[in-house]
């Protein structure tokens, strides 16, 4: 099969087809070098210029400023799961933690591991369906940072502006929202995400970290475990995913072309836009998430009964219209958009929707 279909998988997800292509191409040999991405030491001039290039084609559509690393490293999000309370949570101190889904409930187990967990806030009696107020959050000026998910990808829960944490340094975990929209990078001093929804393929995690906080870390973590290892040794202390972070250069070339984070932002408005005015048009779709905390990466909605949810979703498939089927844990249908998803997918995903409902309802 050569014709590609709409893909609405939430990970991993789609890549940006100029992206493929290139990669096609260059697949048997790099241009001038002979040999494949996946051929070729890590520690080579040629990966060098990519590895530069990749870091500095995010430093410039993150806008990170002096001050602050940026890491590929491995393991997924999940890893960070564990490895950042290893990090800055002291087995004596105590770390704030925002749940607004699943990704968070699971962060929350492991940091537990390193020392204590104060949960801020937690939107699980709601059924996760929005991030919680400011004045709904229990935060303790003595923590050593205070967590959060920025998109809850199971859920489609997405915060649309940073909560105030004073001078608890914060932390986020950005896996399925980060480069869909500029964030003010100096209201955060550690973000993560797997790469594998908007940056890249599995495999690389992607890691931005304030140097004060590099200050905190105790002696005697593994070396791998430790961040300094991967910040003294530009994130090539051991091998990376060197075919993961030259698709991520050619991603940040792809952003790039498309006029940076706010052109693509106003595109996933878009996309997003349409797909939410469908859902609001009729009762017999029905949106999860309220509508000032909806993810414009995972659009989660339900239908009036599950035997209609999988019937949709057989159809859909049939139409080549794929991975519309909600997270096991959740159920319902996620629709997920991110950076690489055309306008043209969500479009026939509308239409699907109005002739099965015209249909079924
Ligand atoms: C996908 C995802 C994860 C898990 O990422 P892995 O790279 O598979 O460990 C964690 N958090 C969020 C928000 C995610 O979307």
């Amino acid at each position: 099969m050569t014709e590609r279909i709409h893909n609405f998988s939430a990970g991993p997800a789609m890549l940006p087809l100029p992206v493929l292509e290139q990669a096609q191409r260059e697949l048997i040999s790099l241009p001038g070098i002979g040999m494949s991405v996946m051929e070729i030491s890590h520690r080579s001039k040629p990966f060098d210029e990519i590895i530069h290039g990749a870091e500095s084609g995010l430093r410039e559509l993150l806008q990170v400023p002096e001050g602050y690393h940026i890491l590929f490293l491995q393991g997924g999000a999940s890893l960070q799961f564990s490895m950042l309370a290893m990090n800055f949570l002291p087995r004596d101190g105590s770390a704030d933690y925002i749940v607004t889904g699943s990704w968070g409930k699971k962060a929350v187990k492991e940091a537990k591991k390193c020392g204590n967990v104060n949960i801020a806030a937690t939107m699980a009696d709601g059924g996760f369906t929005r991030v919680p107020a400011q004045d709904e959050m229990k935060l303790d000026p003595h923590a050593a940072f205070v967590h959060l998910t920025t998109n809850e990808t199971i859920e489609g829960v997405e915060w649309k502006t940073e909560p105030n944490t004073g001078e608890v340094p914060l932390v986020a975990d950005a896996s399925s929202d980060i480069l869909s929209h500029p964030i003010p990078i100096e209201k955060y001093a550690f973000i993560y995400a797997g790469a594998q929804k908007n940056i890249g393929p599995s495999g690389v995690t992607l890691v931005i970290v304030r140097d004060d906080l590099l200050k905190r870390i105790p002696d005697g973590l593994h070396t791998m475990l430790d961040y300094r290892t991967h910040v003294e040794n530009n994130s090539l202390y051991n091998t990376p995913n060197t075919w993961g972070i030259y698709i991520i250069n050619l991603v940040c070339q792809w952003l790039k072309d498309k006029g940076g984070l706010e052109g693509m932002h106003r595109e996933n408005e878009a996309k997003a836009a349409l797909l939410y005015d469908a859902i609001d048009g009729t009762d017999f779709y029905r949106g999860h998430a309220d509508s000032d905390s909806r993810s414009i990466m995972n659009v989660t909605y339900r239908l009036p009964s599950e035997e209609l949810e999988k019937k949709f979703c057989a159809e859909a498939t049939a139409q080549g219209l794929d991975g519309l089927k909600g997270h096991r844990s959740v159920g319902g249908i996620r629709a997920s958009i991110y950076n690489a998803f055309p306008l043209a997918g969500v479009q026939a995903l509308v239409s699907f929707m109005k002739e099965f409902e015209r249909k079924n309802g």
